[in-house]
């Protein structure tokens, strides 16, 4: 299915008009084919070197003619992204100049290159493994300044060397058991356990650091929930500190749901804020009410804001009710009107902040407890190890697996059976460096790519 005989071409900027587009060739012909379509000042067609930069034009060797003035760079094998001879050639960043440019490549015979094929080719000749590739689409994605170390730390190879250690020691586990299945006279028996758990539990660590890392990468949709005029647009408008949401001493009158992004330490908070809860016959209220249930019932974490300043209202029990189960931090409002009793039982196993949308007071020690909240616990002082979902689910299988394999153990079950479990532990971890993909799993995941990538 996947060559690398060939030699493809693709714009690797994005479409429409720029100070320069780049066009990439990857292959084989790829020196050959900028040769003939390029010319020095003096006319001349270079013997192209390594690692140097040419100033000269892109010329129709057919007609003769002039399609652009460039810069054209060239990275010989395999000293380059996909250890291929790789040119590079800067355009003038127009549609005309690029497709033009674009042509003579095809012309010449390279072929159009399909979505994130430059990088397949990088883990195709073990440039990258899988999970370095993916880190590439997590680089062009990140929102946060957190999310982009993440990122750059998982090309780097920081999960791509602990998969791969832990998976060289299944093998070495491995290979004993066959080896005691094979030539039982021969082989002392190895007590496997004392391994098998030390690998299980790094694998656990592992599962927690990509838990974290999603969080970082995708964020939490946060809920601020309350009855009309406690403050949550306040709140909202301090987090963010700008204006975004409407903020008004009418109740209800937030009718439309806001949804703002809150840069909470590097974590994304997706907020929304809804409109108050309130028993209502009121048409329009009542769909404010609605979304506040639904809200909440899509959050993954609740800022529930209470006016601490008067004593608490019916609603604020039914809010309470509504938010239960679902990890909340709760901030009393208002704390420089000064601040009643009679909040702490509601949600009780939350933590309380004491603030003032006003005056800013709390804020900080709300956007710490926040932080714990969204984390599930303190952060640890690094940067999370894994950040994928696919990643995950993959570490789940592999620590499943060893657990199956320790109570197969405990029970003294045959060698054979113990191989099973053995195997599907390291096949889970070789899918996560690609070292056991299919290659469906590769279409997959290189279609994510854009063309050019
Ligand atoms: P929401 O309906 O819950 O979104 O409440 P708003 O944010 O619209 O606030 C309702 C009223 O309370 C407005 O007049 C705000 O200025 C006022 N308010 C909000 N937070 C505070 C606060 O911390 N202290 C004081 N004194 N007033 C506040």
């Amino acid at each position: 299915m996947y060559t690398l005989d060939d030699t493809i071409a693709a714009v690797a900027t994005p479409p429409g008009v720029g100070g320069i587009a780049v066009i990439r060739i990857s292959g084989p012909e790829a020196l050959a084919i900028a040769r003939r379509i390029f010319r020095t000042g003096r006319g001349t067609s270079p013997r192209l070197q390594s690692h140097r930069l040419y100033h000269g034009f892109v010329v129709n060797p057919d007609s003769g003619e002039t399609v652009d003035e460039v810069l054209l760079s060239t990275m010989q094998a395999p000293h380059s992204y996909t250890r291929e001879d790789v040119v590079e050639i800067s355009v003038h960043g127009g549609p005309v100049p690029v497709r033009e440019t674009l042509a003579l490549c095809l012309a010449q015979g390279a072929r159009q290159a399909q979505p994130g094929e430059f990088t397949l080719r990088a883990f195709l000749n073990g440039r990258l493994d899988l999970s370095q590739a993916e880190a590439v689409l997590d680089v062009i994605a990140s929102r946060t300044t957190q999310a982009l170390r993440v990122a750059e730390a998982q090309l780097a190879g920081s999960l791509s060397n602990e998969i791969r250690e832990l998976r060289g020691r299944l093998l070495g586990l491995f290979a004993g058991l066959q080896a005691a299945i094979d030539f039982p006279e021969d082989v002392e028996a190895v007590d496997m356990q004392p391994e098998v758990q030390a690998i299980g539990e790094r694998l656990t660590w592992l599962l927690d650091e990509a838990e974290r890392g999603m969080i970082y990468r995708d964020g939490l949709r946060t809920a601020i929930v309350g009855r009309p005029n406690v403050g949550k647009s306040s709140l909202l408008n301090a987090l963010l500190r700008t204006d975004r949401a409407i903020v008004t001493p009418v109740p209800g009158t937030t009718r439309d749901t806001l949804e703002e992004v809150l840069n909470l330490r590097g974590v994304p908070l997706l907020l929304v804020d809804t409109a108050g809860l309130a028993d209502t016959d009121d048409p329009v209220e009542r769909i404010g009410v609605e979304r506040t249930r639904r809200a909440l019932a899509q959050a993954d974490l609740a800022i529930v804001v209470y006016d601490g300043s008067v004593l608490p209202a019916e609603q604020d029990m039914d809010v309470a009710a509504l938010a239960r189960g679902i990890p909340a931090v709760v901030a009393v409002n208002k704390s420089d009107l000064g601040t009643v009793d009679g909040y702490a039982e509601l949600l009780p196993e939350s933590p309380h902040i004491h603030v003032s949308a006003l005056t800013g007071a709390g804020l900080d020690t709300l956007e710490e407890t926040l932080l714990a909240a969204a984390l599930g616990g303190e952060a640890p002082g690094h940067d999370p190890v894994a950040s994928k979902p696919r990643h995950r689910d993959l570490l789940r299988r592999a620590a499943a697996s060893l657990e199956d394999l320790q109570q197969s153990l405990a029970r003294g079950e045959p060698l054979d059976l113990l191989a099973i479990d053995l195997s599907d532990a390291i096949a889970a971890l070789g899918e996560i460096t690609g070292e056991q993909a299919s290659a469906q799993l590769l279409e997959t995941i290189f279609a994510r790519f854009c063309i050019g990538k």
